[in-house]
């Protein structure tokens, strides 16, 4: 598969801006995932914020990226920095985040090459790129005020994951907020995001229509299925994503079941330590610190096995596509006393999904009827509906972007919302520029 094609494939009018603030969607707009989002003004300012890609099977990847400078990197998912290496390597693009954001990208990138070669999906940047994107990364902290030709901008903590921003940008004609993946809830390993004023607010709307249940129930849910399984003799086998999600479970099970034997696997080991190198980032380091040294580090084949004598087993991946969690459950189903205990959404075509709908999981490449107990557990850190509107409500913005969201399910109920609301809504389609001018 050849993406971008020589000549000029991108979907970025060529046309000077004249009058307000244009927007264009290379990806990401009618969507989840696959982030890429450039903004302009009348005296030629232009910024990408993000260009990721969506991790699914084949992967999608945004439109090609005109010439542009610089890009500020809201954190480090692949969906919004999965392309960074391509626009380091093909326009020597200088790449912004906050220091922890830089230091994740890399073994994100390499974990993101690692699976299109083991998924058979050529990626359009190979490893070399990778360096570029290393050396062209420049970090800066929160609130710190960076001068871009007439534009002001600065980066201010986004909840979500460790080191995640949303990107504040003052231009002579208006002040904009764009969210990245935001939660305005604490979580164990980040405070929430804090509302700021402005005119223009592009938010993501992963959860339109959607409220999370209570935090506090969910997590005693979790925790109660947890004792159930250890006091009947099962193991727990809890597949996470890396960032964010295994050390936010690995916390929460420590603080509340400190007598249980807790082994993790997987990238999301090397992730905790890379957070504890930036303590600055998390709301508690010493939280973190204390789980980390608790719980068991899967680093070999032989801890591999007596991990499966643990309570329970946190390990990567997060939809069962992979990774060491597959191994473990080839090992795990056949005793009923063991369980599958999800973290996270699992999305169309992943294991997990399958699993769920079917019963079945492909392990090494044969499907597997699973007979053992699935339950779901919804710990996201993205905003749900409630939170959405009420954060849009206190930035009292004028227009509303809503942006990252399913366009069919999550997007209606938003705008309908955010309408009642007052604010002007916008639903950009990826591939088309806007301008706001009011
Ligand atoms: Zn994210």
């Amino acid at each position: 598969m050849v993406l971008y094609s020589p000549g000029r494939t991108s979907s970025y009018p060529e046309e000077a801006v004249k009058e307000g603030i244009r927007f264009h969607f290379l990806g990401g707009g009618n969507e989840v995932g696959n982030v890429g989002c450039i903004l302009e003004d009348v005296a030629g300012t232009r910024l990408l914020l993000d260009y990721g890609l969506a991790p699914t099977k084949p992967p999608r990847y945004p439109n090609e990226a005109p010439k542009v400078t610089d890009c500020i990197i809201t954190h480090s998912h692949i969906d919004h920095l999965g392309m960074a290496p391509w626009l380091a390597s093909h326009h020597s693009t200088r790449l912004h985040g906050t220091a922890l954001t830089g230091e994740i990208a890399m073994p994100m990138w390499n974990d993101c090459y690692k699976v299109s070669r083991i998924e058979g999906y050529p990626l359009s940047w190979d490893k070399r790129d990778i360096d570029e994107a290393v050396d062209l990364w420049q970090s800066h902290g929160f609130n710190e005020k960076i001068t871009f030709h007439n534009w002001k901008w600065q980066l201010l903590p986004a909840g979500h994951i460790p080191g995640a921003a949303m990107v504040n940008i003052d231009t002579p004609t208006h002040r904009i907020l764009f969210t990245g993946d935001f939660d305005t809830r604490d979580s164990k390993l980040v405070n929430g995001a804090e509302p700021i004023e402005c005119d223009i607010l592009f938010v993501e709307g992963t959860y339109g229509g959607r409220s999370h249940p209570p935090k506090k129930p969910e997590q005693e849910r979790f925790l109660n299925r947890v004792t159930e399984v250890v006091s009947r003799g099962g193991t727990c086998l809890v597949p996470a994503f890396a960032n964010g999600r295994t050390q936010d479970v690995l916390m929460l099970l420590h603080q509340n079941k400190p007598n249980l034997n807790i082994h993790i696997d997987g990238m999301g080991k090397f992730l905790a330590k890379l957070y504890l190198e930036h303590p600055e980032y998390l709301r508690s380091s010493e939280e973190l610190e204390a789980a980390m040294i608790w719980a068991k580090k899967v680093s070999s084949k032989s801890d591999r096995k007596k991990a499966l004598d643990a309570d329970v087993i946190i390990t990567t991946s997060g939809m069962l596509d992979g990774g060491p969690s597959i191994w473990y459950m080839n090992r795990l189903r056949d005793n009923p006393n063991n369980a599958i205990l999800l973290t996270g959404y699992q999305a169309r075509g992943s294991g997990g999904r399958k699993l769920l709908d079917e019963g079945k999981l492909p392990i090494f490449g044969t499907d597997i009827p699973i007979e053992l107990e699935v339950d779901q557990f919804t710990f996201s850190t993205h905003c749900g509906h409630d939170e959405i509107i009420s954060f849009t409500k206190q930035c009292k913005a004028k227009h509303v972007v809503v942006y990252h969201t399913d366009p069919l399910q999550a997007r209606p109920p938003l705008v309908a919302a955010l309408e009642s609301q007052g604010h002007t809504v916008h639903c950009p389609v990826n591939g088309e520029s806007y301008t706001i001018i009011d």
